[in-house]
């Protein structure tokens, strides 16, 4: 048995144009994404039970270009095309389980990217809206997601720096890009007792993950880690 997923993980590596058994490959894949969960999120720290079913359950190398596949699992952000990337897995775990979300809330996320991000929150709460500001990202990833199957996300094409009015309030909102300072409108569309996650800073540089979350009217900060994130670019208006 192992040396057959040995072959097949080889296979996958060096050729990725190679045909494979469906159900070889998808057991490989899910090997590795056991893998993941166990050697880079829970051996860091994440303990929601939820958090960890999504990780295990949702296929990261479908989000991928193909020629990424084999390094889906890896432990580290990947290319996505349009000089964007997708976020290391733990980040995208530890960024989930900061949100402290409950299956019937609503979750904005700005930087759709892959979609991969919205479909770890999509098994997680009842409807995700996310926006995405290249236009072929957002596509691609619209249709990655309507292939698994999901129907609770809204994939929307435009500036998330003015978040999405016409469906806040939410109870928890995910910024995936990285502002030079929190968007006002993002902050204004948190319910009373929601919770943001969002990377501060410059360009290129080291940024301040930073957790925010509203009670009684009041915004609460708290700086969680150093992280790096591709810019939020501001759109046309
Ligand atoms: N969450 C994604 C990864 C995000 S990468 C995933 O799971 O794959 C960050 C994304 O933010 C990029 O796709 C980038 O195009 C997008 N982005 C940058 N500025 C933006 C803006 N102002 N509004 C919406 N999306 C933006």
């Amino acid at each position: 048995m192992k040396i057959i997923a040995s072959f097949v993980l080889i296979s996958i590596l060096f050729f990725p144009g190679f045909s494979l058994c469906l159900a070889a490959e998808n057991g490989v894949f899910s090997r590795l994404r056991d893998r993941m969960v166990k050697g880079q999120i829970i051996a860091r720290g994440v303990s929601d039970p939820g958090v960890l079913k999504a990780m295990e359950k949702v296929k990261r190398h479908v989000f991928v270009p193909e020629r990424y596949r084999a390094h889906a699992y890896n432990d580290h952000p990947l290319p996505i095309g349009k000089g964007q990337t997708i976020s290391q897995p733990y980040i995208v775990a530890f960024m989930t389980e900061a949100l402290a979300l409950k299956p019937k809330d609503r979750v904005l996320e700005i930087g759709t990217g892959s979609g991969y991000q919205a479909a770890i929150l999509a098994e997680l709460v009842d409807e995700v809206y996310t926006i995405e500001i290249v236009g072929e990202l957002a596509k691609k990833a619209k249709q990655t997601l309507e292939k698994l199957g999901y129907r609770n996300i809204h994939v929307k094409t435009g500036d998330g720096y003015k978040g999405w009015p016409e469906k806040a309030p939410f109870d928890a909102v995910i910024v995936t890009c990285a502002p030079e300072k929190i968007p006002r409108p993002l902050v204004q569309q948190l319910k009373e007792g929601g919770r943001m996650i969002i990377p501060v800073g410059k360009a290129g540089s080291i940024q301040r993950l930073v957790k925010l979350t509203k009670k009684d009217g009041k915004i609460k900060k708290h700086e969680e880690m150093l992280v790096r994130f591709v810019p939020m670019v501001k759109g046309s208006d």
